[in-house]
């Protein structure tokens, strides 16, 4: 091979090394850029767990006073008795209540404050 093919292919191949060298800058500040982007998801998600995780204890607290207000299970088979057309007040426990119409002691029992 003469000198001056010589010269060109070296020249060539330096032009060509310099051209991946620099595409491999860019791809390594990529890759930086992604691993930065995958740092922040990695905290803002800890961080989200963390929100919600102090979202559901508060929200296990809430749901605690809620089953502690609801009626006890006697006053719901009342109820269901009292959906299905019968007394369930001392005075006219079991009997059918006339056209289904509302009764007041029925209704205290079922709905008034124990
Ligand atoms: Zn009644």
């Amino acid at each position: 091979m003469p000198n001056r093919q010589l010269y060109d292919r070296i020249e060539k191949l330096t032009k060509q090394t310099l051209l991946q060298l620099h595409e491999l800058e860019q791809i390594s500040l990529e890759l930086q850029k992604v691993i930065e982007e995958n740092h922040n998801l990695i905290m803002e998600n800890h961080h989200l767990k963390d929100r919600l995780d102090a979202m559901n204890s508060s929200t296990h607290i809430s749901n605690q006073v809620v089953e502690k207000k609801e009626r006890s299970q006697s006053v719901i088979n009342l109820e269901n008795i009292y959906n299905q057309g019968f007394h369930i007040c001392n005075l006219y426990y079991g009997k059918r209540r006339e056209n289904d119409e509302n009764c007041m002691f029925c209704t205290e029992i079922l709905f008034g404050e124990h």
